[in-house]
Order: C-alpha cells, then sequence, then structure tokens
C-alpha cells in the first residue's frame, strides 16, 4: 500500500532551523508534527520513520526553540518545537510565538499539520491558542492522540469526545482525529497511509 511505499524509503535529518531566513527552499510537499513536549512527538516520528533516536525529545526549554527539517521521498518532515514548558521564561514562550508565527503563515508548501494530544490529558489552553494560529495561517491540520494504550475504552471514548469538541471550533481543523500508540504501534501504519495520501 502506498503509506508502505513511501516510507520504505529512508528519513533522513536536514537541518536544524532556528530562525526564517534558514529554511530549505518549498520545492516539495511538507507537513509537521506539532504538540506540547513530552506528549510523544519523537516516539511518533521515530515509529513513523522505523528510525530510533532520529527525532530527539527535548526536554529542556532552552532546546525547543529549532524547526528540525527531514527529509522522505519526496517529502519534507517537519518537527516543530514542543510547547507548554512549566515556567518556560516569557522570552522563550514569545520566541517560540513568534517562531511559529512565521514559519505556519510563510510556507507556501506547508500541506498539512499533524498536532499531537496526549490522549491522557487532552487539548489544553496551549493546544487551543496554536489551533488558532493555525486557522489564521489557514494551515489545515489533523489532531493525532497519542500513547493511546495508556487508557481503557470507556477513558478513551470520552477523550474523543472531548478532542473533538475542541475541533468543532476551529475552522482549519479536520474533523477526523488519528489514534496512536507509538509504544504498541496502533495506528501507524494508518497515519503513514495519511500521510502518504498527501499531495
Ligand atoms: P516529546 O517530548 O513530545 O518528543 O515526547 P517523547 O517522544 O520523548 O515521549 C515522552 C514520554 O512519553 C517518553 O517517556 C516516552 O517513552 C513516552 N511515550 C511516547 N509515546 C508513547 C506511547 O505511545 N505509549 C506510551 N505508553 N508511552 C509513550
Amino acid at each position: 500500500e502506498h503509506g508502505r511505499r513511501v516510507f520504505a524509503g529512508e528519513t533522513t535529518f536536514l537541518k536544524g532551523v532556528v530562525a526564517m531566513d534558514g529554511l530549505p527552499p518549498d520545492d516539495r510537499v511538507e507537513i509537521c508534527f506539532a504538540g506540547r513536549s513530552n506528549v510523544g512527538k519523537s516516539s511518533l516520528i521515530n515509529a513513523l520513520t522505523g528510525r530510533k533516536g532520529l527525532a530527539r525529545a527535548s526536554n529542556t526549554p532552552g532546546r525547543t526553540q529549532e524547526i528540525n527539517f527531514f527529509t522522505l521521498a519526496d517529502f519534507y518532515i517537519v518537527d516543530l518545537p514542543g510547547y507548554g514548558f512549566a515556567n518556560a521564561p516569557v522570552a522563550v514562550v514569545e520566541r517560540w510565538q513568534a517562531l511559529m508565527k512565521n514559519y505556519l503563515s510563510g510556507r507556501a508548501n506547508l500541506r498539512r499539520a499533524f498536532l499531537l494530544i496526549d490522549a491522557r490529558h487532552g487539548t489544553k489552553p496551549v493546544d487551543d491558542e496554536i489551533m488558532g494560529l493555525l486557522d489564521r495561517a489557514a494551515v489545515p491540520f489533523q489532531a493525532v492522540l497519542t500513547k493511546v494504550d495508556k487508557l481503557k475504552r470507556g477513558d478513551l471514548d470520552r477523550a474523543l469526545e472531548r478532542t473533538r469538541a475542541t475541533l468543532a471550533q476551529h475552522p482549519a481543523a479536520f474533523p477526523e482525529l488519528v489514534l496512536t500508540s507509538s509504544e504498541k504501534g496502533e495506528g501507524i501504519a494508518n497515519l503513514r497511509a495519511i500521510i502518504a495520501g498527501i499531495d
């Protein structure tokens, strides 16, 4: 199937970018991953690409400010800096917001953002904020629930319902949610197929 074909290729790290003038040329289809720190973003990117250690968790606020570009087949895969660190200095938050605003509103080849939500925690006000940024930049985004292996069915259903209610308020949001567990491999093939179908 198409997802398997695209992801059969090697994903390679291209560059880390801290300012708009460092962005690679917008000559191929781009997708990006965003989410609160610790949401499971690097685990998911590693699971999708089959490369352990490719994307690294950024566990300190100082290391959160890089936009990392990877190439896979004819895609750019972009790992956006995690957000929502507790006690992050105001200057760090403001730098992140400025970088995100510039990137999201200025990237013509960006086809879709995948917004990761920890299934146990649901959407937080900071997630709502970035959804607003995506709305204003008219970047279609799709929510991905992570770590679904940690929830019982009933709790997962409630998380789904709450997340759907949040998404309904955002014009740029896809209504369909993607459920994933990087640990168990659940939903990974589905997400690969979704990505491979983007053109
Ligand atoms: P990041 O900061 O968003 O890149 O998050 P990481 O990928 O580093 O994951 C944060 C923590 O969540 C780590 O301890 C991971 O082992 C754990 N984690 C990530 N994905 C999953 C998952 O699908 N299931 C479970 N149970 N734990 C996960």
